[in-house]
């Protein structure tokens, strides 16, 4: 029996990372925010690797806390180990990856959930959603609870219609054990939703104390304290000491592994053709890589810890789904792990997605007003991109309940925007995983200045609250005093000092004297070298001189990034409106017209983005919108 259970401004369904940062952006913006979960246990649960960032991702996690988000405090909070990626490399693809202590972190984002103000947490497994008018007016529950909204956030992950495969073994199931969501698919089809199939798959995990670590290389973290919050976060298990992280190790597949994948091939769900769902092609299962990579002898293998006080390590690089004896060999075949104890097999799982194409660029169904989709549901992998898709979702949910304009974000204004626009502009043939190579204004879009980005934008919305505004208006203050110094300090070629830094240095001497800003841009001076001869320096936050030298030392490539940032921002500007009827558009190609009716466009930019729309169509509708504006009728 159906009844009424409560009436709320936002409903989210699902608190995996996006339904997380959905819940909290919508009762952190005003709003009466219901989140409702199958399983209160496994909250934030990571039901693959143990670790958050990387390239692209990090900067992800970055921009979230920018704006307001949750997962870079929690992430920073239960860090086991944190590292700096691509060090050695332009800072537009230094990226932070931190190892978590899962249990830890989804305990930490339970908490916070918890004692949000406006948030109501409630375990339910949600089967229908209910429709008024073409509107969204509510969910209903297993149970029979009817929780009534017009704002739905569906963040459903890898649960609809999911089906777990190990080999020949296959059944209805959500990851780790948990029970999948199977109406929910039911409900949005009769809703006239297209949805797709997509699959993706997790490696076994093994004890700790059957590894022999000698045949390993330790990978320790860096003994430096990156975080990904802005605001001042350690980690509750090595705090500043950094000698107590814990590390991973490095090892390789023999060749005596590949003959073994090789010989039993013809029992690989991939290959036996059991699995129909498309996976991630960054995310390769050991099968593929021995298939694809014939020639490789051997591939990497990265032992994780699970947790500060967990057993289990994952043993990244080996996802399969085997059958469990073919696994257990090609462990015992690895270098190391002669002795292994298997403790959860590695396994693939398939799962419904909404196609992204039908979703505006405020993540909200198009056909049907009122729901919002966010997270794996949309066609992407991992769970910074869910976080982030979760974020959006939740703050137009918001905005939409108070009756204001959706809050879009730019390709030039963050990854956060390349993401959105990636797809549901260009859509998903496979598992969405974002990458530094998709955004055109890399130099632009740096992990470092994401604050500097994003900070203001999520004041503007109101979910930047004043601790972290006092946080960055003062650091802001700080880098603009910084630049404005460095271009006004100029050191006379006569100071002895200058003389010995430009030797440390090995740089060419000086004749005239020479500003703090030219200086630094020599690739050969360093910020030390500068606070050496600028002592003043050092009350000042490491990470803001360090941002301020980024910026001098690739200004001419930055002033570069933001004039093409210009054109891209005049195309941005040029307007479609919703309702164009693109059967009236003569000159259009047919595929062209057809793509720009099932994506429907919000201006020039997105439209010459769209996969199938040719430049010689965008210049037809250029003209188009041209004829109409002489005519008076747009
Ligand atoms: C086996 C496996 C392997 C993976 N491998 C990788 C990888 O290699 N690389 C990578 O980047 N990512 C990988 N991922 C993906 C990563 O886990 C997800 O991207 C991320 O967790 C997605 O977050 P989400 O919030 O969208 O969904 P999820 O984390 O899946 O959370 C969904 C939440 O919704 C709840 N829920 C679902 N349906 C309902 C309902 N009807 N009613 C109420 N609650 C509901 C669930 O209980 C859960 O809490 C893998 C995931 C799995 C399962």
């Amino acid at each position: 029996m159906e009844y009424f259970a409560g009436k709320y401004d936002v409903i989210v369904v699902g608190a995996g990372h996006a339904g997380c940062e959905a819940a909290l952006a919508a009762a952190r913006l005003g709003c009466e925010t219901l989140l409702l979960t199958l399983n209160l246990d496994t909250i934030a649960h990571m039901p693959c690797n143990p670790s958050l960032g990387g390239p692209a991702k990090g900067h992800l996690v970055r921009e979230i806390d920018a704006l307001g988000g949750q997962m870079g405090i929690v992430a920073d909070e239960t860090s086991l180990q944190v590292k700096m990626l691509n060090i050695g490399k332009g800072p537009a693809v230094h990226a932070l990856r931190v190892q978590s202590d899962k249990l830890a972190y989804q305990n930490r984002m339970k908490a916070v959930l918890l004692s949000q103000h406006r948030l109501t947490v409630t375990q339910a497994l949600v089967e229908r959603l209910v429709v008024d008018k073409h509107r969204m007016s509510g969910v209903v529950t297993r149970s029979g609870a009817r929780f009534e909204s017009e704002n739905v956030v569906l963040t459903s992950g890898t649960y609809l219609r999911g089906r777990i495969i190990i080999g020949d073994s296959m059944y209805q199931g959500g990851p780790n054990g948990q029970m999948p969501a199977m109406s929910l698919s039911d409900s949005l089809k009769e809703l006239g939703i297209e949805l797709g199939r997509f699959k993706t798959g997790t490696p076994p995990r093994i004890h700790r104390q059957s590894v022999e670590y000698s045949k390993f290389r330790i990978q320790p973290g860096d003994d430096k304290l990156w975080r990904f919050s802005f605001l001042p976060t350690e980690s509750q298990f090595w705090h500043t000491d950094f000698s107590k992280q814990i590390p991973c190790w490095l090892g390789y597949t023999a060749t005596q592994t590949h003959d073994i994948i090789r010989e039993n091939l013809y029992r690989a769900p991939l290959y036996s053709g059991k699995i129909e769902g498309i996976g991630p092609r960054y995310c390769p299962s050991i099968e593929d890589k021995v298939v694809r990579f014939a020639q490789r002898e051997a591939h990497q293998i990265f032992l994780e810890p699970e947790g500060w006080q967990s057993d289990e390590l994952y043993v990244a690089g080996l996802s399969t789904s085997m059958p469990e004896e073919v696994q257990v060999k090609i462990l015992q075949s690895i270098p190391g792990l002669e002795n292994v104890r298997m403790l959860r097999p590695g396994y693939g799982i398939e799962y419904d997605y909404v196609m992204p194409h039908q979703l505006s660029l405020g993540l909200e169904v198009r056909q049907l007003p009122g729901l919002f989709t966010a997270g794996q549901l949309n066609g992407t992998s991992g769970y910074e991109e869910a976080a982030a898709q979760g974020l959006m979702a939740g703050i137009n949910a918001a905005l939409r309940a108070t009756g204001k304009d959706p809050f879009i974000l730019l390709r030039s204004d963050g990854y956060l925007g390349v993401l959105v626009d990636d797809l549901v502009t260009k859509g998903v043939k496979e598992p969405y995983r974002l990458l530094t190579s998709r955004a055109e204004y890399r130099l632009v879009l740096r992990q470092d200045n994401a604050d500097l980005r994003l900070t203001d934008k999520g004041r503007a919305i109101g979910l930047v609250d004043e601790e972290r505004w006092i946080r960055f208006e003062n650091k802001k203050k700080n880098y603009n005093y910084i630049k404005e110094q460095w271009k006004s300090t100029v050191f006379s070629p006569l100071r002895e000092d200058l003389h010995l830094v430009m030797a440390e240095a090995k740089s060419t001497p000086v004749r005239g004297g020479i500003s703090a800003q030219d200086l630094i841009r020599r690739p050969e001076i360093t910020l030390d070298h500068l606070v050496k001869l600028l002592p003043e320096l050092e009350k000042f936050d490491r990470e803001v001189l360090e941002e301020v030298e980024i910026e001098t030392k690739y200004a001419g490539y930055i002033e570069k990034q933001w004039a093409d940032i210009e054109r891209f921002s005049k195309l941005e500007s040029r307007c479609l409106s919703e309702t164009l009827d693109y059967e009236e558009v003569r000159g259009l190609s047919t595929e062209g017209r057809q793509r720009l009716t099932e994506v429907r466009p919000l201006n020039i930019g997105q439209a010459s983005r769209i996969t199938g729309v040719s430049p010689a169509d965008i210049s037809v509708l250029l003209v188009s919108l041209e004829q109409r504006r002489r005519r008076g009728n747009i």
